[in-house]
């Protein structure tokens, strides 16, 4: 269960006392040992390297210095050096105004999660969060005015009723469901060719997780749960999801699914899902490491995680 989730476990300070200070913001914005991660439209700037790992490649204030960005946002420091993320989505053909085509791309992050190491995986979910809140948050929610980035982007605040407003973080309930030595998976239409994953949906308003969970399985799969135990969490960056990881107990076999949700759903043994996990069996998939799907299925499959006790 110590397994890292990826996109956790961002390894800079998020300096939250510091970066209210206008002051020292503004000295490690002209520091020139600052870092800045470039962000063009929600992707991350990632060396381009000979193997088939990338990492992040960090700029300096230079590397955008001609464009009319906004105000970077700092993502934390690391041994006295801060790091920010800046949006350059304003540049067109990037890599190529940049000068950077042989070094270094913008690319989608979940396509590129499995080639970064963790720590960058991490640092880069943050920036694009929080990049992609800034740029679709330059108006007032309550009275259309525009909002200014405050505290290093930590939140905005509107020019003209001072009304705060903070990056969103949107709760995702994901559960596997188990029964005795069988567990619930689904299928979503349009899904490569065999895999099934934990299902999911959004916690709605006024709801506790345990509500969404039980809300969810009976919606998506007709099948009623009774006791969910939380286990882990995950934030995921597309654009703003915090996935609450459970593991449900059925209290009903029979499965009715809602076709504009699932294609399919399947009660399937231990022994099939460990196949899975290990690679081993052809007619079934599970999500990739990448996604805690895959660390819930491996949590109840290796553990008595979430057993009745
Ligand atoms: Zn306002």
């Amino acid at each position: 269960m110590d397994t890292p989730i990826p996109f956790s476990g961002s390894p800079l300070d998020r300096e939250a006392l510091r970066r209210r200070d206008r002051a020292w913001l503004e000295a490690r914005l002209v520091d020139p040992a600052s870092r800045y991660l470039p962000v063009w439209q929600a992707k991350p700037l990632l060396k381009r390297e000979g193997g088939p790992l990338r990492e992040l490649a960090w700029a300096k204030r230079e590397f955008f210095a001609d464009l009319d960005t906004p105000e970077p946002v700092l993502l934390g420091s690391s041994g006295g050096v801060a790091h920010f993320a800046v949006d350059v989505s304003v540049a067109e053909k990037p890599e190529v105004s940049f000068g950077i085509a042989d070094v270094a791309s913008f690319d989608d992050l979940r396509a590129a999660v499995a080639l970064l190491p963790a720590a960058d995986a991490a640092i880069a979910a943050h920036a694009r969060t929080l990049v992609d809140w800034h740029a679709r948050h330059r108006h007032c929610a309550a009275c259309g005015g525009h909002t200014r980035s405050v505290s290093g982007g930590a939140n905005r605040v509107c020019f003209d009723c001072q009304a705060e407003h903070f990056p969103r973080t949107d709760p995702v309930a994901i559960a596997v469901v188990v029964r005795g030595d069988r567990c619930l998976l689904g299928r979503g239409p349009g899904w490569p060719a065999f895999m099934f994953s934990a299902l999911a949906g959004f916690v709605e308003a006024g709801e506790s997780l345990e509500e969404a969970v039980r809300r969810e399985v009976l919606e998506e799969a007709g099948v009623r749960v009774g006791r969910v135990a939380y286990l882990r969490s995950q934030p995921w960056p597309f654009p703003s999801s915090l996935m609450l990881g459970c593991i449900a107990q059925a209290e009903s076999d029979a499965i009715t699914i809602d076709a504009s949700e699932l294609e399919e759903a399947r009660w399937f043994s231990r022994d099939a899902l460990r196949a899975a996990l290990a690679g081993r069996r052809g007619d079934l998939t599970v999500p990739p490491p990448f996604a805690i799907a895959h660390h819930l299925i491996r949590a109840w499959v290796e553990t008595d995680a979430g057993e009745e006790r």
